[in-house]
């Protein structure tokens, strides 16, 4: 079954639009995911995710593991129940924060020994017990436990363990096709190689031949600079099959957005934008600004004068910059939904630019604006 229709590709670029098909509706693409940890899109409630307007959210399965645990999923019969979020949910394997979250680790051949950083417990991931877990999560698009290597590193480390994401998603895609659920439940593959050309090529060559739903490109975004990023991309995704979705892992500022689809991306994800916005930084077309800023102590304007977010089409920044300074919670609240419906807005408006054979005109214009103001110093 074909879970991805290519809509589009644009002349001018690599930029793509087209329609995710999964269990719990379709998803226009290019899509922006953001990142429900464990069980929730921190400060906001699945009723302000749903006004936004998203139908795909990211979960965590290193987080949703150790807490609520299998035990509590099961016993709602699925992550979808338990949060009551009736849309799609794709799930990470748990291989990134097993690498830059927990003390202790040690890899080997079978799969990882990790502590928790809960509470210190020792457990084990390999490549069949996070598909058996994100099968309980009854996650829409799962992911295969990988190696994430850090940037830098010598080059045999990351061949080490680009080979050894490749055996471990042998081994995924045979739990998977296995477990009966392969319709309903997509898994996906993960290509590695730090930043080698050769290792992501190889990688995204002996990933495509295994013809799963679709790709993602693991392992960036972790501190290399933007060049590196950017033509990593590009090698990969001369390989990777054209009629399946494409997914960047952990990549979500506007400019790395716009980047992202002009070579040929798909799906993106990352917490930055519920960060940011707990942390008082807000989008707008001219880039980013601080709730924290003096000259909005008796601002009668919104967040950003273009957006219909709740926040925006209620509150001035005087008002909520008065509640970010008495630390109250709605502060965070009021700014994770204006950064999550600025970039939904954002991506539809990507979808839009490409349908209409003008995504390069958008992405410039857009780029001009953001870039034109420095980011405030506070
Ligand atoms: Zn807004």
């Amino acid at each position: 079954m074909n879970y991805f229709e290519l809509e589009k590709k644009s002349n001018k670029s690599n930029a793509r639009a087209g329609k995710l098909k999964l269990k719990h509706g379709t998803t226009l693409t290019p899509v922006f995911m953001p990142v429900g940890t464990t069980g929730t899109i921190k400060a906001c409630t699945w009723q302000q995710i749903k006004d936004i307007g998203f139908n795909l959210v990211l979960g965590n399965t290193y987080h949703l593991y150790l807490r609520p645990g299998s035990e509590i999923i099961n016993h709602f019969n699925g992550l979808h129940n338990f949060i009551n979020w009736d849309r799609n949910i794709l799930t990470d394997s748990g291989g990134f924060q097993v690498f830059s979250l927990s003390d202790f680790r040690k890899i080997t051949d079978d799969g990882v020994i990790f502590s928790s950083i809960v509470d210190g417990s020792k457990h084990f991931f390999s490549p069949e017990t996070v598909i058996d877990f994100q099968l309980t999560l009854g996650s829409d698009i799962m992911m295969p436990l990988d190696e994430c290597t850090p940037i830098p590193i010598e080059y045999s480390i990351a061949q080490k363990a680009m080979n050894r994401t490749l055996i471990w998603l042998k081994r995924a895609k045979k739990r998977w096709e296995e477990s009966n659920k392969d319709k309903d439940h997509l898994l996906f593959g993960i290509v590695q190689g730090n930043r080698f050309e050769d290792l992501r090529k190889y990688s995204a060559q002996m990933t495509s031949e295994l013809d799963l739903p679709g790709y993602s490109i693991g392992g960036l975004s972790v501190g290399e600079d933007k060049d590196t990023m950017f033509s990593m991309i590009e090698i990969v995704n001369s390989i990777l099959p054209e009629e399946k979705p494409r997914y960047l892992m952990g990549v979500g500022k506007p400019e790395d957005l716009l980047e992202g689809v002009a070579r040929g991306i798909d799906m993106f994800d990352c917490i930055f934008p519920t960060r940011a916005g707990r942390n008082g930084s807000f989008f707008t077309k001219n880039g980013m600004k601080s709730i924290k800023n003096l000259s909005y102590k008796f601002s009668e304007e919104p967040l950003d004068k273009d957006c219909d977010c709740y926040a925006c089409k209620n509150f001035t920044k005087s008002y909520i910059r008065h509640l970010f300074r008495a630390k109250e919670i709605t502060a965070m609240t009021l700014i994770s939904i204006h950064n999550l419906a600025f970039l939904k807005k954002l991506m539809d408006n990507i979808r839009s630019s490409i349908l209409n054979d003008n995504f390069e005109e958008f992405k410039n214009d857009f780029l001009s604006n953001y870039r034109q103001s420095k980011e405030e110093i506070f």
